[in-house]
């Protein structure tokens, strides 16, 4: 079977693709989604920016609905890692990692984001033993202690509110003293009282024992090295694009990048290779929210069915 439609990534925009795909009357839509869908948004404690959507709300709250309101229209959800879209001719293939391939008519890819690593002294060592990037998956296990968080974007302010609540007190390291944060965000930092601010200061070593992280040593502009005593270091400092399964066997990419490897695409969503399409955090300019990725989701739909409807038609 060929598929009309295969949507890579289930994140806010692979589910958006999917839901208006299929209501929009296009046979056999599959969404290749390598976990549970709902994408990175489920990692966030709080999301207030979302319209329509009031009051305190998890990212996972937000959304558990999205799936089922696709299934309902007949988005196929099929969980495996996909390893690289090919096009030969007008059909696309689609490798997966259990070894097998689908071909379909077109693509919509929307494989989002995965958070960086800040790259100082015993980060990889201890990742996933007391250094995270998630706060919400682990917060708890320091509840009533010390944490420290590293980053000056929106994600490591809010993530430094969220945890200021569990943990008795969040050293929020940054290397300058600006943050690259909402206003609103900033202020509400600067409002809490257990959040001290350890600023134009970057971590040198991540360190600990048997038992996991036991401290963070960071250096300000001065050269000075202050020790900080804590179980648990988070760290959010931006992310990269997930294009892998875009590389081809020659290591070229199927369509055009710009050279922070962005897709680039027009105001259809449309990239530079016929009924292939791009969403969300991974294209060029992408405002990295969630109703971005959502509205790109439903504008790329819309484009592959047209393009499907001129193809067979
Ligand atoms: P993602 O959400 O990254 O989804 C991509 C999906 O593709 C993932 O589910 C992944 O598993 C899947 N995938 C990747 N590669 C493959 C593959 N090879 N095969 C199969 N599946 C694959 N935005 C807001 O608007 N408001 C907020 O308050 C907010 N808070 C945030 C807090 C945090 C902690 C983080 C990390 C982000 C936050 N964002 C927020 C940003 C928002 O989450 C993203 O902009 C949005 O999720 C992007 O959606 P997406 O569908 O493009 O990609
Ligand atoms: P970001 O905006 O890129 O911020 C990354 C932060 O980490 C910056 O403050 C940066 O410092 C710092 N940093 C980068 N590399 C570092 C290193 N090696 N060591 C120490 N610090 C380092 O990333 P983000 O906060 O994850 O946000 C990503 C996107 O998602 C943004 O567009 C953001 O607006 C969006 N987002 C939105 C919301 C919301 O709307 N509520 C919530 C979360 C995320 P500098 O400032 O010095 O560069």
């Amino acid at each position: 079977m060929i598929l009309d439609c295969a949507i890579i990534g289930g994140g806010p925009a692979g589910l958006t693709a999917g839901l208006y795909a299929t209501r929009g009357g296009l046979d056999n839509v599959t969404m290749f989604e390598k976990g549970m869908p709902g994408g990175q948004i489920t990692q966030s404690s709080e999301i207030e920016n979302y319209p329509g959507v009031t009051g305190e709300i998890t990212g996972m709250d937000l959304m558990i609905p999205w799936p089922a309101q696709c299934q309902k229209f007949g988005l196929v959800h099929a969980m495996v890692n996909v390893t690289r879209v090919t096009k030969s001719g007008d059909l696309f293939t689609i490798h997966k990692e259990d070894g097998t391939t689908t071909d379909a008519h077109s693509v919509i890819i929307g494989t989002g984001s995965s958070p960086r690593r800040a790259g100082f002294k015993g980060e990889d060592e201890l990742f996933g033993k007391g250094v995270s990037t998630c706060a919400t998956c682990d917060g708890f296990f320091y509840k009533g202690k010390e944490v420290a968080v590293v980053g000056g974007g929106d994600t490591a302010l809010e993530e430094a509110l969220y945890l200021a609540k569990i943990c008795s007190k969040v050293y929020l390291v940054h290397r300058r003293d600006a943050f690259r944060s909402a206003p609103n965000t900033v202020n509400r930092i600067k409002n809490t009282p257990n959040i001290e601010l350890v600023l134009n200061s970057v971590p040198e070593e991540v360190y600990g024992d048997a038992t996991g992280v036991t401290g963070l040593k960071v250096k300000n502009k001065e050269g000075k090295i202050r020790d900080i005593k804590v179980p648990g270091v988070f760290t959010f400092v931006g992310n990269d694009v997930n294009n892998e399964t875009l590389i081809q066997e020659d290591g070229t990419f199927l369509c055009e990048m710009n050279n922070q490897g962005q897709v680039m695409v027009d105001l259809g969503m449309r990239t530079s290779v016929p009924g292939l399409f791009a969403t969300g955090d991974m294209r060029v300019e992408a405002p990295k929210q969630v109703v971005s990725a959502a509205g790109d989701g439903a504008v790329a739909a819309l484009s592959a069915i047209s393009y499907v409807d001129e193809l067979l038609n």
